[in-house]
């Protein structure tokens, strides 16, 4: 049986569409392997987010055209976000590549798998992702994005908004319950413009009270939202429905009023507050994550301090941070001067992530000695390790099968990063199917 290799460089909505990818490549007559080495088809799906990542597609690219020099029938697919629409330019500057595709363009790659003489399903719609379902399942719900934030080169990658029907989602989000699935995260660039292009309009709060009601699942999730979408409904639905999280991702990404009018966020800092307090008022043990982009072109030292004073305030959970890095095309880096020097750039960062530190560490600090629900992933270093509905990773030891089961655990220990703890009243606290 021929052998395939993912490769997946950055977000979670690469991961679930990898994932997507590896169910076709297993219907087309292929079966994983974990050494690249051994492959007779690798994928590389790709992001280019920031300067970054787009040198690690290039490098992977290079490193994989060496494997193929002593290995010519190696096929070599390339997805992702690297895909733009110039794939001639693509094909010519990477010959050693055997298919573009753009990200979820699945008919492309059944395409090119019919012309390899490769067995192609005839039922090429709709395959729900059904196989290697772990306890934790991403479904995309909207692709592409329509806000052209002045920093992001996203909606010129993956287009336009398209929703996915509530029907497909849910049929799918079955499926992965009935294959072991305990908890999804629906995703999209934008949740929160879920189903306004679908025909009758449903939005999100729609299909989560729909996904709620299937039997099995324990938990669901979404992300990313954005600020000036996120409607009151929402929250109330949020609050009001059982199985959702009590876990945010709202991205900030800067403190300042100017700074957000030069990304183009639509947004200001006040708005901003007056979410998190509605959110706060509705769901009062919600935790936030967020996400900050420092040394944006022009970010003032006082701006920058008034990010600082935002953290400070809200105090997230959880705050991933990134350095400005301009991307080609974007109106970012036609219109700003990318003036920040790196060393100041990194300098900022390292103060987020300090501040954020003791910040996570507080909040989790708060959990001592309390019972958290945890839903168990599996095994790492001989304990099990899973996550709370505040999303926060925990880590216990039991002789039982854990997996797949909501878990009560006394939390013991803390860092900014995870929680230790012990089981609540012993075995019996397993919880096969609480909800
Ligand atoms: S909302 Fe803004 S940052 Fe997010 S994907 Fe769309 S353009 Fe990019």
């Amino acid at each position: 049986m021929p052998e395939y290799y993912i490769w997946t460089i950055g977000c979670q909505m690469n991961k679930a569409e990898s994932q997507r990818v590896a169910d076709y490549l297993e219907l087309l007559g292929y079966q994983a392997t974990l050494v690249l080495q051994k492959a007779d088809l690798v994928l590389l799906n790709t992001c280019v987010v920031r300067q970054s990542a787009e040198g690690k597609v290039i490098g992977t690219l290079g490193y994989l055209k060496g494997i193929k020099n002593s290995k010519p029938d190696l096929a070599i697919l390339v997805t992702g976000c690297f895909v733009d629409s110039d794939v001639k330019q693509l094909e010519k500057s990477f010959p050693h590549v055997d298919l573009f595709f753009k990200p979820g363009d699945y008919v492309g790659l059944l395409n090119w798998a019919e012309k390899q003489d490769i067995g192609v399903p005839r039922d090429r719609t709709g395959l729900p992702s059904t196989k290697n379902v772990t306890v934790s399942a991403l479904v995309p719900i909207i692709r592409g994005c329509n806000n052209f934030c002045s920093y992001c080169i996203v909606p010129y990658r993956r287009g336009r908004e398209r929703s996915r029907p509530v029907d497909e989602i849910v049929c799918e989000v079955s499926e992965l319950v009935r294959h072991g699935a305990r908890e999804v995260t629906l995703l999209g660039q934008n949740v929160n413009s879920y189903g306004h292009d679908l025909p009758t309009q449903p939005d999100l709060s729609d299909l989560l009270t729909e996904i709620n009601n299937i039997n099995g699942l324990a938990r669901m999730r979404f992300l990313t939202n954005h600020p000036k979408d996120m409607s009151q409904q929402l929250i109330q639905a949020i609050a009001s429905l059982d199985k959702v999280c009590e876990h945010i991702s709202l991205p900030l990404q800067a403190g300042d009023n100017d700074v957000l009018k030069a990304m183009r966020r639509g947004y200001t800092v006040e708005q901003y507050r007056q979410l998190v307090g509605s959110i706060r008022n509705y769901i009062p043990e919600v935790a936030l994550s967020t996400d900050v982009i420092v040394g944006f072109p022009g970010e003032s030292e006082e701006q920058f301090e008034r990010t600082l004073a935002v953290l400070e305030e809200v105090r997230f959970d959880t705050v991933h941070v990134a350095v400005y890095s301009p991307r080609p095309g974007t109106i970012a880096s036609r219109e700003y001067e990318d003036n920040v020097p790196p060393e100041l750039k990194k300098e900022r960062l390292n103060r987020v992530e300090t501040l954020q530190a003791n910040i996570a560490g507080e909040i989790s600090s708060r959990l001592i000695g309390k019972a958290v629900e945890v839903l168990v992933e599996g095994k790492k270093g001989g304990k099990w390790c899973g996550r709370t509905r505040s999303n926060k990773l925990v880590f216990f030891e039991s002789g039982g099968d854990c997996l797949r089961r909501l878990v009560d655990v006394i939390i013991t220990k803390t860092s900014p990063w995870a929680l230790q703890g012990e089981i609540a009243i012993g075995a019996s606290n397993l919880k096969e199917s609480k909800r």
